[in-house]
């Protein structure tokens, strides 16, 4: 199996490869019916479970009906009724709605909205931030030097500043944060000053960056400096919204209030779909014509969305992720208590991180690609994040219950014994 998936991608990067047959909740499926617990959600875009019956008969009925309808010439209902239902879960006044296809293209559409309203050009984003791998996405992203080498010039007028963390440097949250925000302040004094900056743009937990929370301080004071400059604050929710961090949104943690929100992943279930949210006054600085695509706002991911909001809303999926995503970091810290290796265990919710380092506090790639390996040997399967892929990350679906995360942290526990003892 190994080698035919090389064989027809060389671009596969799979600790086991596990070729998916089917998928039903929490669990997949291989080809000869061997089950696997997915903590992966597929990157989570499977918020709801694999083939949650609500999202499959709607987006069958919608199949049926109405496959698709370029929604900036033609409209359809199962759009305006998400964009309905968005305004439910949006931040009020953050009810205009703009949909194309993936995350990437999201933030290229961020981007294109905060250059034009503001008529400056520079975009400051946070070291370790990852925001797709289109050029314009991938110029913002620095979680590793692999979406960047080689491929420049990618799109100027990006400024990188210091992300807060705390594990890495040893620090307290307050300092971490005393440190992100002066570094900021020195960035708009020296590299891209306030009058030539259009946008912030965050994630509220960095993702593929290694799974750290941003402190609420920290998003408060960019909130403060965006105010006070006329910056705009892009918060990129591809990865942390409809509920997996325990609240609607990851920044509801911090309480502060974007400008720009993009969502995606689990936004429909895995059919793809993704938007950015903004204000009316906003979003009516968007030149006409400017913006959009062929598949965008497709009618069959619309429907898929909005019964996903049903789902995530009908079931307190939203607070299930919370009271999941505690249980599992407990679990975790105390497989971590009895392996050293696991130097921290973070996250929010269903979000949740265990970074490998060694004795003297480097990153330990080598035990972390281990037990991710062994874990799917096991029938769980896992993801890492990282510059340096030393952090196996936990990303189940939204649906997940208490015995799925004990069969998890379980499972995780012999995988890590192997890995140490490997
Ligand atoms: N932003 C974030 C925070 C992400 O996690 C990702 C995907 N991992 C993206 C943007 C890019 O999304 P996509 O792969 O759908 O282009």
């Amino acid at each position: 199996m190994e080698s035919i998936m090389a064989e027809l991608s060389p671009v596969l990067k799979q600790a086991t490869p596990v070729l998916a047959a089917r998928g039903e909740g929490v669990y997949l499926f291989d080809e000869d019916d061997r089950r696997y617990l997915d903590f992966t959600a597929g990157i989570g875009v499977t918020s709801t479970g694999h083939c949650h019956p609500r999202v499959v008969e709607a987006a069958q009925r919608q199949v049926g009906t109405l496959i698709h309808g370029q929604y900036t010439t033609v409209m359809h209902r199962p759009l305006l009724r998400l964009t309905e239902r968005l305004g439910e879960v949006l931040p009020s006044g953050l009810d205009r709605v703009f949909y194309v296809n993936s995350g990437s293209e999201a933030v290229e559409a961020s981007v294109r909205l905060a250059r034009q309203a503001t008529g400056r050009q520079n975009i400051v984003a946070f070291e370790g931030g990852f925001h797709g791998r289109t050029m314009g996405a991938g110029a913002l992203t620095s979680s590793g030097v692999k979406i960047r080498a080689g491929l420049g010039p990618m799109m100027p007028g990006v400024a990188f500043s210091p992300f807060p963390e705390t594990y890495r440097h040893g620090w307290s949250q307050a300092e971490a944060v005393r440190f992100a925000l002066r570094e900021l302040d020195q960035l708009l004094l020296t590299v891209t000053s306030p009058a030539d900056t259009a946008a912030f743009i965050i994630e509220p937990v960095l993702g593929e960056g290694g799974y750290i929370p941003a402190p609420p301080e920290f998003l408060e004071g960019l909130r403060e400096r965006a105010d006070r400059h006329g910056i705009l604050l892009i918060v990129d929710e591809v990865q942390t919204g409809v509920g997996r961090t325990g609240r609607f949104w990851g920044h509801d943690h911090a309480g502060i209030r974007p400008d720009i929100i993009i969502t995606a992943k689990g936004l429909a279930s895995g059919f793809p779909l993704s938007a950015i949210a903004a204000g009316q006054e906003l979003m009516s600085k968007a030149w006409p014509g400017s913006q959009g695509g062929t598949y965008g706002g497709n009618a069959v991911a619309a429907a898929a969305a909005l019964a996903t909001l049903d789902v995530v809303r009908d079931e307190n999926l939203v607070d299930n992720a919370a009271e999941q995503g505690a249980r599992l970091k407990e679990g975790l810290r105390k497989v971590a208590a009895e392996y050293p290796v696991i130097g921290d265990v973070r996250g929010l919710g269903l979000m949740v991180g265990n970074e490998f380092t060694t004795d003297d506090g480097r990153p330990d790639t080598a035990t972390a690609t281990r037990a991710h390996k062994a874990a799917a040997e096991r029938g769980l399967l896992l993801l890492t994040c990282g510059p340096h892929g030393n952090v196996v990350r936990m990303i189940p679906p939204l649906v997940v219950n208490s015995q799925q995360v004990d069969e998890a942290v379980s499972l995780w526990s012999e995988a890590v014994k192997n890995a140490v003892s490997g």
